[in-house]
């Protein structure tokens, strides 16, 4: 593990940039193999259709081997033992994984219920982002959660979202939003177009990020926009950390780099207009509790002085480096068709 830092102060507020490429070493539990999952060989590249990957690494961390097509260079997990794709909702399978989570100490709920008031204003940096591609009209927000995003939006745009799990779609619903609940797939054959699509952390969830694609250029009229948050393999991080980078848990299934999901958008013709890593404005409760995540010697021991000299809640900006936007446009004119892998 090793982590990088350095800290400026900037009127009052301090701004800390922090590269984390470690996490701890974790025993490998042994997970029971799912019936119907392929046990022997990898699954076939989302990308570009090829087969007979190559294995890159293990990890307690994922769900199964994590590889690599020896044709398009997509990093992806080649088997899955529990599958936890977002396919649909799916009560048992969301316990499975929560297990999963606690298990391997990923998440203190406290911490990111903390976080709220900073994870809105990523929130509205994203909508100001968006709306220098696309001015209004109709926005879709795949995996909208609690709506939080979509509420902020709903300012903007005449705003929907789709979320698979029922209790979490009834509460952005009950917050006011307009939520279908659902995945993609729900809304295929639809006759709504929008204007613009958000997908949010939700890309490397997904059983195929290219039918997902294919489905949101569908809901695309031409010269709408789509907006991915995903996290980037292409890093100084996964580079350093490999098995130990905090990217890889248990429900991520593609490890995209620029370069391969700018292929992919285009496949689905999907013009990329702007890609860049993400910088966000965290608490140094959070920042703490992330580099306990990554492992980093007494990190998990700082939150009570932390507290005691009142800096939790101070916000340091970070840009961590493994995780990207990327916006694409749908083209203008007569559908070209979908390409063949
Ligand atoms: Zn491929």
């Amino acid at each position: 593990m090793v982590a990088l830092a350095g800290t400026t102060p900037t009127a009052g507020r301090t701004r800390v940039h922090v590269f984390v490429v470690g996490g701890p070493r974790l025993r490998h539990p042994a997970l029971p193999i799912v019936p119907g999952v392929r046990t022997g060989g990898y699954l076939p590249c989302d990308l570009c259709g090829a087969s007979d990957p190559v294995l890159v690494l293990e990890s307690p961390r994922l769900d199964g081997p994590l590889v690599r097509c020896r044709n398009c260079r997509l990093l992806y997990v080649g088997s899955r033992r529990q599958d936890f794709s977002f396919a649909s909702a799916d009560a048992e399978r969301s316990s499975a994984l929560a297990d999963r989570v606690a298990e391997l100490e990923l998440v203190r709920p406290e911490v990111e219920d903390a976080e709220r008031p900073w994870r809105l204003r990523a929130d509205r940096r994203r909508l100001a982002r968006l709306r220098g591609h696309v001015p209004g009209g109709r926005l879709l927000d795949v995996g909208c959660a609690t709506g939080v995003f979509l509420a902020l939006a709903g300012a903007e745009f005449e705003a929907e979202g789709v979320e698979p799990d029922p209790g979490t779609s009834e509460q952005a619903r009950a917050s006011g939003n307009r939520v279908i609940t659902g995945t993609l797939e729900t809304l295929a054959g639809r006759s709504e177009r929008y204007d613009a699509v958000t997908m949010f952390h939700v890309l490397e969830h997904l059983r195929s990020p290219r039918d997902a694609l294919q489905l949101v250029r569908e809901l695309l009229r031409p010269g709408g926009v789509v907006m991915i948050e995903t996290p980037t393999i292409d890093c100084a991080a996964f580079k350093l950390a490999r098995s130990r980078w905090r990217q890889l848990i248990p429900d991520h299934y593609y490890f995209f780099s620029r370069a391969t999901l700018e292929t992919l958008l285009r496949r689905c013709d999907l013009m990329p207009v702007e890609c860049a890593t993400v910088r966000r404005e965290v608490s140094l409760r959070f920042l703490a509790d992330r580099l306990r995540r990554a492992g980093v010697p007494l990190a998990g021991q700082l939150q009570r002085p932390l507290r005691a000299l009142g800096l939790a809640d101070r916000t340091a900006t970070v840009r961590p480096g493994d995780v990207m936007t990327v916006i694409a446009r749908r083209a203008e004119g007569a559908p070209a068709g979908l390409r063949d892998r």
